[in-house]
């Protein structure tokens, strides 16, 4: 976050419906991101001063990423916690620590400050003070979480907090007319919601995710350097020789599938970061086209308490490392697992996401985010590559950017910013001081999957996958491959549907059979989210004569 910040790359991910976000000028936004750039810097020397955390977010709030400065305020507030009161945990004494110095400076250098000098002058008094200027911290990190919560969209977490704010802070004046904010708010998104229901737009379900939940879009940061935003020849040659490893007849291609012509009024798109995969002989129906194992990327996670931790088979047997006493359904499983992501989560207490996930009932549930954002971390660790982002399986990974209609990413306090906190901290990563797993990566990571992970039921059990090499094909509403996922083994099987010609696209459908029996204006609207754009395959163009 301490690179330079590019204007020329800024847009907000805020989308909240009541207070509308604005982009600033180009005078504020250098102030507030050389502000960013500042505190950015101070928190590499000082990781556990919550006040930098709490003013780095309130800049990223102010430049329209409120997922950002929720994630900044959060840690505000776990440091905060750890400095008040007695408790001796490490990290209240690392809080205390350095607030002592801040405050005692303060108080003996600062003209403004010096004439209260004698209420820091024994260590009882310093002592006393550092407490005093936590709790007020403290008030300014939940009036904060406030705006963040609201600039994120979300209308259900902003009014649980903003209750949990009155019963803290229980003499503070501004607290209770935030739940009254809060109130109306959910009341008339309420109302809106129930009439697009009546009017058959959506249903009850999806009503109560987007009553609960707010949004963020994807968006590149400015100071994302080039580096984490396109798959340079390095990757995409990566990428060939995995497919060489497993298929002899197609091959990936950098594709044109996303270039569109210059319109009326719209300028031509060409996007050089679209990868496809091609046909590099004549393939008859029915051929297998390539096999995705875990090894070269593929990553599944399911809710089964019994299912193989590797493939997701279930029952596991007698296959285990002897690192400890997980089970695996064979002896394949067991070895991948010690080769690819079992060590950082070997006897480390995850429970609480299994508990999770064993209650989810849909492939979309977080609970399963939350198992697969587990994951691929776990695999970047033991991978060992310099920054997460750059990890074989993610680098691959696109995220829906820069489109002209994105889709919202769903977002809430609890499954986006506490969840993967927690798991960075169960993994053992000290979420103060390594920046290389600072907010805004675990945001793109969640961009990335969100954009590429695919949701299947195994047995009865949900799950959701990732897979690097199935993500490397295109859409089509006509797709010329399937695709199928075996019990008990990790692989993923892609077939061809019909005969292909050399040279031809190999394309799924990412919408599935369920494509056949939609109309071209319900499919692209339904494909909007991956294309951020109408859907140009050639079933489209032609049943929309465009
Ligand atoms: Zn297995
Ligand atoms: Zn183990
Ligand atoms: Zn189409």
């Amino acid at each position: 976050m301490d690179s330079p910040w590019r204007l020329g790359q800024y847009s907000l991910s805020s989308a909240c419906e009541i207070a509308p976000p604005i982009a600033l000028d180009s005078n504020r936004f250098a102030s507030e991101s050389s502000e960013i750039i500042k505190f950015t810097q101070l928190l590499a020397s000082f990781p556990y001063d919550p006040e930098t955390w709490l003013n780095r977010g309130n800049c990223l709030r102010l430049l329209g990423y409120p997922e950002l400065a929720l994630g900044d305020v959060y840690k505000a507030r776990l440091l905060v916690e750890a400095g008040i009161g007695d408790s001796r945990t490490v990290l209240g004494d690392q809080v205390r620590k350095a607030f002592r110095k801040k405050t005692y400076e303060l108080h003996t250098t600062d003209p403004a400050w010096m004439k209260w000098t004698h209420t820091v002058s024994t260590p009882e008094l310093l002592a006393q003070k550092v407490q005093e200027m936590l709790k007020r911290l403290e008030l300014q990190i939940w009036t904060e979480l406030m705006e963040g919560l609201m600039a994120a969209n979300c209308c259900g977490d902003y009014a649980r907090m903003s209750r949990e704010a009155v019963e803290k802070f229980p003499h503070d004046e501004f607290f209770p007319s935030e739940v009254s904010n809060a109130d109306a708010w959910y009341a008339q998104r309420k109302e809106v919601l129930m009439m697009a229901v009546e009017d058959g737009q959506m249903n009850e379900e999806r009503m109560t995710t987007t009553l609960m939940n707010g949004g963020v879009y994807p968006v590149p940061y400015p100071f994302m350097s080039e580096e984490f935003l396109v798959r340079d020849a390095q990757v995409f040659e990566s990428i060939e020789e995995d497919f060489k490893r497993v298929s002899t007849n197609c091959m990936v291609i950098r594709s044109t599938i996303r270039n569109t012509l210059a319109g009326e009024g719209e300028k031509a798109i060409t996007e050089d970061d679209c990868i496809g995969a091609h046909a590099t002989r004549d393939i008859v129906a029915g051929e297998t086209i390539l096999i995705d194992t875990m090894s070269s990327g593929s990553v599944g996670v399911d809710a089964d308490p019994a299912g193989c931790p590797t493939c997701c088979a279930s029952p596991v047997k007698n296959f285990w490392n002897t690192c400890c006493s997980v089970l695996y359904c064979s002896q394949v499983c067991a070895d991948v697992a010690s080769k690819t992501f079992h060590a950082p989560i070997c006897d480390r207490d995850f429970e609480y996401l299994y508990a999770a996930a064993r209650s989810a009932t849909a492939t979309t549930d977080f609970s399963l985010d939350a198992l697969l954002l587990m994951r691929v971390l776990a695999i970047s660790m033991v991978e060992g590559t310099e920054h997460p982002l750059k990890s074989k399986l993610l680098v691959r990974l696109t995220p829906a950017y820069g489109f002209k209609e994105p889709n919202l990413i769903i977002f809430n306090f609890q499954d986006h910013i506490q969840m993967p906190i927690s798991i960075l901290q169960t993994l053992g990563i000290n979420i103060f001081t390594d920046s290389s797993y600072d907010t805004w990566v675990l945001h793109t990571i969640k961009c990335r999957l969100q954009n590429n992970k695919h949701g299947q039921t195994l047995g009865d059990w949900p799950g959701t996958s990732i897979s690097g090499l199935y993500s490397m094909l295109n859409h089509s509403c006509s797709p010329n491959v399937d695709w199928r996922h075996d019990s008990a083994s990790s692989e993923v099987t892609m077939f061809t549907t019909r005969d292909c010609k050399k040279g031809e696209e190999l394309c799924i459908s990412y919408i599935g059979s369920l494509g056949n029996c939609m109309t071209v204006v319900e499919r692209r609207k339904k494909l909007m989210g991956w294309f951020g754009m109408a859907c140009r395959c050639e079933k489209c163009l032609e049943e929309s004569n465009v």
